[in-house]
């Protein structure tokens, strides 16, 4: 492995890193343990016609300029509104909360100003800062809305009381006034034509880039190495030294059925006597397409074991104790750079890996010119 970069992971972070620098000359051998690119973006035709989104729904939005104009580089995005259902206590609503999920709920008809006068009443305003999950979500709907639609969810989807996690979490969920029932405030939202391994393939599609698929790669092997981008777990690098970090994963029970099977293509179930979090119906995520079949995934969140598929980083205080630990054990490497959801063990939505990928690849390229040592993180993981 002398003289050459190395990159661990061929999903967007990796893919982008790989090609910044082959669009500056530099060679690099990407590397991933599955038999596809793209990672849990992955995106593949069931034999009905359908495209699934393999590991789940993603849904490309971003505020970013630059992010926009680098992933439409690299194929087709059709512009997609998401727009989710959920159904709490036998009841469908509207998500996120919006006018229509209030009037619904509380059986009112209230205009935004007296909407927002209800919620602020019903809301508890004895929570200052809020901490937690919970905290956030009584400080900002209110106890009503937060049990039919947050609590039981919340509870299934990370395996712990919404009372310990951060109000981070909750923060990705708006809260409105009016009708609007986008799931997303971006300006830019999209789905690729023909699905996000497409795009990350073009990505990686450039003579000085080799691409190593179906190959695990552990860190003895990569000595030597120029340089390593590592977008594999943080954890794995360093064997597990400080214990393994804690990850959500996800198990889909697949089914196909003909003709639309419910209408959206998110459904959330709230309630925590129901054992999956959401359905997912695949074709209703390229619209532009028509389908007499229809592939349905009902999902299930449960911890990530040995040999799971790591999903989402649990982040407790557990947790940020052994990163801790590990980004102080990066920091002392030399030649190395962890990056993405995994390297960086964060929540990472694929237009921030993507920015993140830039920023990595150009803080490198200023390294190899000025000679400076190139940092383990350009990220702070724990920030
Ligand atoms: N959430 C919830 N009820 C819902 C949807 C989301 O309580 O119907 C909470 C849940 O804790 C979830 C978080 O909000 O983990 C973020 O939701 P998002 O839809 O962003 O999750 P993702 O699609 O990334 O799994």
């Amino acid at each position: 492995m002398s003289g050459s970069v190395v990159i661990v992971g061929a999903g967007f972070s990796g893919a982008v890193v790989a090609r910044q620098l082959a669009e500056a000359g530099i060679s690099s051998t990407v590397f991933d343990g599955r038999s596809h690119v793209a990672g849990n973006a992955h995106t593949e035709r069931h034999s009905n016609g359908v495209m699934v989104h393999a590991y789940g729904p993603h849904i490309f939005h971003t505020q970013w300029d630059h992010v926009w104009q680098y992933i439409t580089r690299f194929g087709e995005m059709k512009p997609y509104n998401h727009r989710v259902k959920a159904t709490s206590a036998g009841r469908v609503y509207s998500l996120p909360v919006n006018l229509l999920t209030i009037n619904q709920f509380f059986g009112t008809t209230l205009s935004p100003k007296e909407a927002e006068a209800f919620i602020t009443e019903r809301a508890d305003r004895t929570i200052d800062v809020p901490v937690s999950f919970e905290d956030q979500a009584l400080k900002f709907v209110g106890r009503e809305l937060y049990e039919a639609f947050f609590k039981g969810y919340t509870q299934k989807q990370w395996g712990v009381s919404p009372t310990e996690l951060p109000a981070s979490i909750l923060a990705r969920l708006p809260v409105r006034f009016n009708y609007e029932d986008s799931y997303f405030n971006h300006p830019y939202q999209a789905i690729p034509a023909h699905g996000y391994t497409a795009i990350v393939e073009a990505i990686l599609d450039h003579p000085l880039i080799t691409v190593s698929l179906s190959t695990v790669k552990n860190p003895t092997e990569l000595q030597g190495a120029d340089h390593v981008f590592w977008s594999g777990p943080i954890d794995e690098w360093f064997g597990g030294a400080h214990g393994a970090l804690g990850y959500r994963t996800l198990d889909f029970e697949q089914s196909t059925v003909k003709g639309d099977f419910q209408g959206c293509p998110v459904m959330n179930y709230c309630d925590v006597d129901v054992p999956f979090t959401r359905i997912t119906e695949h074709k209703h995520f390229a619209p532009w397409e028509q389908h007499e079949g229809s592939v349905i995934f009902h999902e299930f969140s449960r911890l990530c074991e040995k040999g799971d598929i790591p999903y989402y980083p649990i982040r407790l205080v557990k947790e940020k104790e052994q990163l801790l630990r590990y980004v102080d054990a990066a920091r002392a490497l030399d030649g190395v750079t962890f990056l993405g959801r995994l390297g960086t063990y964060r929540y990472l939505d694929m237009d921030v890996t993507i920015k993140e990928a830039l920023d990595v690849a150009s803080t490198y390229l200023a390294s190899v010119k000025s000679g400076d040592a190139m940092p383990a993180f350009v990220v702070d993981p724990l920030g």
